[in-house]
């Protein structure tokens, strides 16, 4: 039987983070009521003219800087002609032949692929090469009712960038970490919100199947409009699946577009795709090309740090796991609370232990996210401080802990207030040794007979005659001293 291996590539649009949109004054925004931000340029009435938003191209360098594409020194619009129902100018404004930025790449880490695939990643550390990302307007957008429809132009002319990748990806699971590492470096540089659910975030996947060990390209399906990873993730899989079976049966595929019904499980034919020269681009008339000279030299010094070099950095510089550096880098508003708690510490480590598992826990049952945390991230280091200097135990520290999340005191004042401290004073721990030590014969007696085990008990004896205040250590320690 000949096996088959699939070819993937993908096409993002991604809804930029400007004020207004990208050819008019309104303001972009999710929610508003329905054809309340919208002007003649959105709504293309005849003689109106596009205005250049020139943040939708700051931003798309932006982007094209963290990916490290190259910026194309001049760059210009084009006409997209084409029937959409939901923009009436007929055209859209894009680009074609000079886009803002070519060439590039997104990096695949192994904590981007899903969590089930992270044993298995066939090539990792994969960098997954661009060809490029260029800015174009959004359509409106249409509802359908039981006998009719409706269009809200709120979203009409918002700015959208799209990024195409080259046919490079070989799996679902690479598509996937490609769509993960992307959206987190599009949030590290606050150039979109990124958010699928909203639709910010929408993904066209193409994909073909071909013998394995043949170089040509096999013919490409394209499932348009996807706005879930782990829908994308499926949809994909079942194609690869439906093309390879139809490869072995001897049938023919066509070019074509298809849906995805996640309640089925299936794709379904859409449309029979159009070809580049169907949509009869040419230059925008309205509009004059772009230099980029000065928009370069304004963003460079904007780039951020990107994930994968504050991983590294968090590593090198707090001694945190590679595991937990990548959990701690996954979200801005993680990172740099890690950072303010650990900056300074000299037990960044134990920090981060806290953020990781109590913190985490405490902010999902609380319903609140670390932006709105109340515990103060510099309280963390105290907490650590008294667990290491042994002034109270594990136990102790839990509730220490969940006071501090409660009311946003500090630890020390915390175990003040409660009379937690451990007494570690050996005056008060060496009496109440001579008192276990005289009230319990037989277990000294096995003591010194060799049974370690003993000692424990002892111990135990200390720590309940203090009320659980004795250092346990350093009870140990003088009642060892005392019996040999
Ligand atoms: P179109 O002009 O139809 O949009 P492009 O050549 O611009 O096609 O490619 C669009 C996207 O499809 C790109 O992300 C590209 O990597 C991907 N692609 C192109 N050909 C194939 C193929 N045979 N199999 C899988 N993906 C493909
Ligand atoms: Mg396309
Ligand atoms: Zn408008």
């Amino acid at each position: 039987m000949i096996e088959y291996e699939a070819v993937i590539g993908l096409e993002v649009h991604v809804q930029l983070k400007t004020r207004s949109k990208m050819f008019c004054a309104c303001p972009t925004g999710f929610g508003a009521e329905p054809n309340t931000h919208t002007c003649p340029v959105c709504l293309g009435m005849p003689g109106s003219l596009p205005v250049l938003n020139e943040g939708a191209i700051r931003l798309t360098v932006l982007t094209g800087l963290m990916l490290g594409c190259r910026i194309a020194p001049e760059s210009k619009w084009d006409r997209k002609n084409y029937f959409y129902p939901d923009m009436p100018k007929n055209y859209q404004i894009s680009q074609y032949d000079m886009p803002l930025c070519v060439e590039g790449g997104v990096p695949l880490p192994d904590s981007a692929y899903p969590k089930d695939a992270q044993k298995s990643i066939a090539r990792p550390g994969h960098h997954v090469p661009l060809v490029r990302i260029h800015l174009e307007e959004d359509v409106a957008k249409s509802f359908h009712f039981g006998t009719n429809s409706g269009i809200d132009f709120n979203r009409a002319g918002t700015p959208l960038m799209e990024i195409v990748t080259q046919p490079d990806m070989t799996s679902p699971e690479e598509a996937f970490a490609f769509l993960t590492s992307l959206r987190q470096i599009l949030l590290y540089g606050g150039v979109s919100d990124a958010d699928m659910e909203k639709g910010q975030l929408r993904c066209d996947c193409n994909v073909s199947v071909r013998p394995v060990g043949e170089t040509a390209l096999g013919t490409k399906i394209e499932i348009k409009n996807m706005n879930s990873t782990s829908a994308i993730r499926r949809a994909l899989a079942h194609e690869i699946v439906r093309q390879t079976e139809v490869r072995r049966a001897g049938g023919e595929l066509r070019q074509e577009t298809r849906g995805w019904d996640d309640d089925a499980g299936a794709t379904f034919p859409m449309r029979s795709k159009e070809m580049a020269h169907d949509y009869r681009y040419f230059p925008d008339p309205d509009l004059l090309s772009v230099r980029t000279a000065s928009i370069v030299a304004e963003v460079t010094p904007q780039v951020p740090e990107l994930p994968a070099a504050k991983r590294a950095r968090f590593v090198r510089n707090y001694g945190v796991s590679e595991y937990d550096a990548s959990v701690l880098a996954d979200d801005l508003a993680l990172a740099a609370y890690f950072e303010s708690a650990a900056r300074g510490s000299s037990r960044a480590k134990s920090v981060a232990n806290w953020i990781l598992n109590d913190l985490a826990s405490a902010l999902s049952s609380a319903g609140t996210g670390i932006a709105d945390c109340p515990l103060p991230p510099a309280h963390l280091d105290g907490l650590a401080e008294l667990v290491e200097s042994g002034r109270i135990n594990g136990r102790q520290a839990k509730e220490v802990f969940a006071e501090m999340f409660a009311s946003g005191k500090n630890a020390h004042d915390i175990v003040k207030e409660r009379g937690l401290e451990q007494v570690s004073d050996t005056g008060e721990i060496e009496a109440l040794a001579d008192e276990v030590i005289a009230a319990n014969p037989k277990p000294v007696a096995d003591f010194r007979a060799g049974d370690a085990k003993s000692l424990n008990f002892l111990t135990g004896q200390v720590m309940k005659l203090s009320k659980g205040k004795a250092n346990p250590k350093v009870a140990g320690e003088i009642l060892t001293r005392k019996l040999t």
